[in-house]
């Protein structure tokens, strides 16, 4: 759903003369771009950073500048203290020290690939939030009336695990991120109260306060809960995709939502549309940030964003065969549109910034339109049947088609 807050919540205190870190941020180790020297040239260097990780460059020359021979990258917030990355002299010298990663391309596995079209491929499914008793807490639950609550995690477990059966057949590797109504964080929003309290005052500066005890420990608590659902939780998938699973991409998977018409009554929606996300757009307040502006630069350098897109095009592709939907389009400046197909664009979300190998966000579905509410309050059912006016199969059944059409579409995009 709308994944708007997360920027808002991250970018806190990202001034360019201060110090500054995302909250629960880790202090960046810019040894980390070591890997990268001689791999890429100024030219490449420039073309992702302006069409893709960041469009503004008066958001990024305060920290990144760029010559032929080599990128310098302000390492700490308001210090003079410079990473030097030197640079590819030409594609030939460039493609000779690429660092091989964890995963491997598609142009790769399709090279290896034997009789099923997805053999080779370990694809790691993430099923968004946490569903079950988090959803209220999370902010990805609605009711409507008497009918059963929504929760988008719990959908988004149920087609994760339909996807994952579908794909064996088709020769992949399949792990899932999340495979219960759990969180994958040791932490609770309890063991996070002193993070939630250090935050807090660095909001509060040197203002007066303006709100009472109460009001202010209640507030205090609920930026508990968000570093616990948020920042915490995409921090332990993100090292559990890392580090553990290693797969060759990742296949976020949410629904979409529409702000409500009038918050105090809440009303379905006519809207109803889908779109899919690669990593991108980094705002100004963003790239401030030393250990935002690190994870970027791994992104770009580890050259994701080619998988990514190939990827997030065949899935948009695919959801607009599957469900006939027209394609979402933002107008902020928060998504940058990637490529031609309509309904791809690249935003930075944690998790996506986070995970290192190629990964996509699906947004298919307006859960709170009047439509897809009756979808989802007919369940999943075997076969066709009328539902909003309509004879359709089940919204888990459509969206697991689109999402299998779409990883066979990219493995075949890559044959050779
Ligand atoms: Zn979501």
């Amino acid at each position: 759903m709308n994944h708007l807050l997360l920027a808002t919540v991250i970018s806190i205190g990202g001034s360019s003369v201060s110090a500054s870190i995302s909250v629960l941020g880790k202090k960046p180790e810019w040894s980390r771009l070591d890997v990268y020297h001689n791999s890429i040239t100024s030219v490449a260097f420039e073309e992702l950073l302006r069409k893709v990780y960041v469009p503004r460059e008066s958001w990024w020359k305060g920290w990144i500048k760029i010559d032929e021979k080599e990128v310098r990258i302000r390492k700490f917030a308001g210090k003079e203290d410079w990473y030097v990355l030197p640079l590819a002299s030409c594609p030939d010298v460039a493609a000779r020290n690429h660092r091989k990663e964890y995963w491997r391309s598609a142009t790769k596995l399709r090279a290896l690939a034997r009789e099923k079209p997805l053999t080779g491929f370990h694809i790691a499914l993430d099923p968004g939030h946490l569903g079950g008793k988090y959803s209220e807490m999370e902010g990805r639950h609605f009711v409507i009336g008497d009918a059963a609550p929504v929760k988008e995690g719990d959908i988004a477990l149920l087609v994760a695990k339909r996807i994952s059966k579908s794909l064996g057949g088709l020769g992949a590797r399949v792990s899932l991120v999340r495979n219960r109504k759990k969180p994958v964080t040791k932490e609770t929003p309890k063991s996070l109260r002193q993070e939630a309290e250090a935050w807090q005052k660095r909001i509060e500066g040197d203002a007066v306060p303006t709100q009472t005890k109460k009001e202010r420990k209640k507030m205090v608590r609920r930026r508990g809960e968000i570093l616990f659902f948020r920042s915490s939780e995409i921090m332990a998938r993100a090292l559990k995709v890392n580090e553990k699973i290693k797969p060759d991409l990742v296949v976020c998977i949410h629904l979409n939502a529409a702000p409500w018409p009038t918050p105090e009554k809440k009303s379905l929606v006519a809207r109803n549309d889908y779109h899919v996300l690669t990593n991108g757009a980094y705002l100004g307040g963003e790239i401030a940030l030393d250990n935002q502006r690190l994870e970027m630069l791994v992104k770009l350098l580890n050259r994701s964003h080619k998988d990514e897109r190939s990827l997030a095009e065949c899935m948009a592709g695919s959801f607009k065969r599957t469900t006939g939907l027209p394609a979402f389009a933002y107008k902020g400046p928060n998504a940058i549109k990637v490529g031609k197909m309509e309904g791809v664009w690249g935003r930075n979300l944690i998790a996506n910034r986070l995970y290192e190998c190629p990964v996509v966000f699906l947004e298919p579905y307006i859960a709170n339109s009047k439509e897809v509410f009756s979808r989802i309050q007919s369940g999943d059912y075997e076969g066709a049947k009328m539902v909003a006016g309509k004879l359709r199969v089940s919204l888990v059944e459509e969206y697991v088609d689109a999402v299998v059409a779409g990883l066979v579409a990219h493995a075949a995009s890559h044959a050779n």
